[in-house]
């Protein structure tokens, strides 16, 4: 069994036991343990076999799990999942899927009306079905038909792009093996840094397109051919995604790689940009254009102008190169044209990370683990932001509980200062709940005394909209609230934004000076592109935080980041770039 593989079990059994009303943190241990395999590079079968090694190394691997992957990879069957579904009708998996439907909805669809498929389901709520059945109604179906599309929408079937990037690295890493291979990279959606990918494209230069995509085929990771030309290969990898490998001359490796990493709407610009100036581009090169046999003919592709490097192309037809999180076909041949390209904000200018967690809610790493984790990733300070009280299901903290915390981060910070140049500072931060009648989940006189506030919408996400975007317009407002977290509520291919008015949203916090977060968790990216950059103009600051709920939670900082340079943000725009002392005085209150 390969990572992905396992990964795959591991989530199913997470939703599986969801759907029995399984134990919050077993549920999570399962769905984290599925995440960190799936981006994991090395394969756990080389783990295992590793004498120096345990797979309990391994971060978030226990003892429990260890075993539970050793017992799939010997017999590629895992008995608690057989147990599971031999219990549970698989389209309980299904259903789970739709945006609205919890374990509890789905049990009672299954029981009373026998639904066996989202197709079943659509028909059951166009009958009327649905409302009959109890803690249904009118209001429920409707919703629940307004969702299914989504779930059944084959667009949120796409990987998320970290999902897409692990095997994007072990895939280079493998073709870069081959002694046929002078260069390879990746291009596509994946190279754009898109939220999701759907299939992964693969540029290699050489000389010897046989050997190369022999070289491709023979990968452990390869499943079944799909096309097989002269320089072209389509197979099936890791969680079924199609790769397409296509090779190359080294003398068009350049324009091939700015060919395929599109999209298409900025090389269409391109192309007529190219156009104009007499010259033709495609995958092959720049070419210039001589004029025709006759007079009334078209003209003829003459010279290769350009083709070796990307910078070459966009040099042959007067641009500047353009990172390609930004080659969406916006304004960006424009910018680049006048000289005006943004300088994206990199995740070497990330000084601090202010949204994580910790055992005292809903992590999985003790305080001291965290700051700890932070040290060693080079943060200069962080936030503790625990979820509050309104949160039970994550144990959140009430008055007494965070006043506890914060004496045990005083405690903390003063250690840190006494083994001299202290190298991390922790402020005392709080996640505060948004509530559903209006207000907050803890008083001001607490949060007045938290050094950091990120204030959340996590229930009544069904209300109407002038409803929800009151309730954060509110939040904005108040002094001690420092930033609005996952401002949409929206989980990529799981659940869509809550219904908000972002305009609203946008306007109130430049007025207030509350910034907004891109929370970089993969499932998140919120706020999205389109909005990240309609804050950006409106003059908000923008903060990207991981959302950490655990050490490795850390590592999604670069998912932030990415969209944050799809967005067209530079450093300038990320409060989180700043050193502490800069954050402070940008921070509306002020009294640090
Ligand atoms: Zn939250
Ligand atoms: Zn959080």
């Amino acid at each position: 069994m390969t990572n992905s593989d396992i990964s795959a079990v591991f989530d199913h059994v997470a939703d599986l036991l969801e759907y029995q009303g399984g134990n919050v943190f077993r549920v999570r241990a399962y769905r984290n343990a599925a995440r960190t395999i799936s981006v994991m590079v090395e394969s756990l079968a080389s783990v295992r076999s590793d004498s120096y090694r345990k797979l309990t190394d391994i971060d978030g691997i226990g003892v429990d799990l260890a075993g539970k992957i050793e017992t799939l990879l010997d017999t590629g069957r895992l008995p608690l999942l057989d147990d599971l579904e031999a219990k549970i009708p698989a389209v309980v998996f299904k259903l789970m899927r739709v945006p609205g439907l919890g374990p509890k909805k789905v049990k009672a669809l299954v029981d009373e009306l026998q639904v066996d498929s989202l197709d079943a389901l659509e028909q059951a709520c166009r009958e009327g079905r649905v409302r009959d059945v109890k803690g249904f109604g009118e209001k429920t179906q409707a919703a629940i038909l307004e969702n299914i599309g989504f779930a059944k929408s084959p667009e949120h079937d796409r990987l998320l792009w970290e999902e897409a990037d692990a095997i994007v690295q072990q895939l280079l890493a493998w073709m870069r093996e081959c002694p046929a291979v002078r260069q390879a990279e990746g291009a596509g959606s994946w190279r754009r840094g898109r939220e999701t990918v759907g299939d992964i494209d693969i540029l290699v230069d050489s000389d010897k397109a046989t050997a190369v995509m022999d070289h491709l085929q023979a990968w452990k990771e390869c499943g079944d051919l799909l096309l097989r030309g002269d320089t072209k290969t389509s197979v099936r990898g890791p969680r079924g995604v199609q790769i397409d490998l296509r090779v190359v001359e080294q003398d068009s490796f350049g324009s091939a790689w700015q060919y395929f990493t599109g999209s298409k709407d900025h090389n269409v610009r391109l192309r007529s940009r190219a156009r104009d100036r007499q010259l033709t581009i495609n995958e092959y090169g720049v070419f210039r254009l001589v004029p025709g046999a006759d007079a009334d003919s078209k003209p003829v592709k003459g010279a290769a102008v350009a083709g070796r490097t990307e910078q070459d192309v966009y040099r042959a037809v007067g641009l500047p190169w353009i990172p390609p999180e930004i080659r969406e076909g916006g304004d960006e041949i424009g910018l680049a044209d006048r000289d005006e390209l943004p300088t994206l904000v990199t995740i070497e200018d990330i000084r601090g990370d202010l949204h994580m967690h910790t055992t005292a809610t809903d992590g999985e790493a003790t305080l001291g683990e965290m700051v700890r984790a932070a040290i060693e990733r080079g943060l200069s300070y962080i936030a503790i932001t625990d979820h509050g009280q309104r949160v039970t299901m994550a144990h959140g903290l009430d008055a007494k509980r965070l006043q506890q915390q914060w004496g045990e981060i005083d405690r903390l910070n003063d250690s840190l200062a006494e083994e001299g140049r202290s190298p991390i500072v922790v402020l005392k931060g709080i996640e505060v709940d948004i509530l559903e009648k209006g207000g907050l989940d803890l008083p001001d006189a607490v949060l007045e005394q938290a050094d950091w506030v990120v204030a959340s919408l996590h229930y009544g996400q069904n209300q109407p909209r002038e409803r929800i975007t009151k309730r954060i317009v509110e939040a904005i407002e108040n002094p001690c609230v420092s930033v609005i977290g996952h401002p949409t509520g929206r989980l990529i291919n799981r659940r869509p934004a809550y219904e908000v008015d972002m305009e609203a949203v946008i306007e109130a916090a430049a007025k207030a000076g509350t910034f907004l977060e891109i929370n970089a968790n993969p499932w998140r990216l919120d706020l999205n592109v389109p909005h990240a950059a309609a804050a950006k103009k409106a003059g908000v600051k923008l903060v990207i935080s991981t959302d950490a709920h655990s050490t490795r939670g850390f590592d999604v900082l670069r998912c932030g980041v990415l969209q944050a340079r799809r967005a067209g943000l530079e450093k300038e725009d990320i409060a989180n770039t700043r050193s502490l002392d800069q954050l402070k005085k940008l921070i509306k209150r002020g009294n640090l």
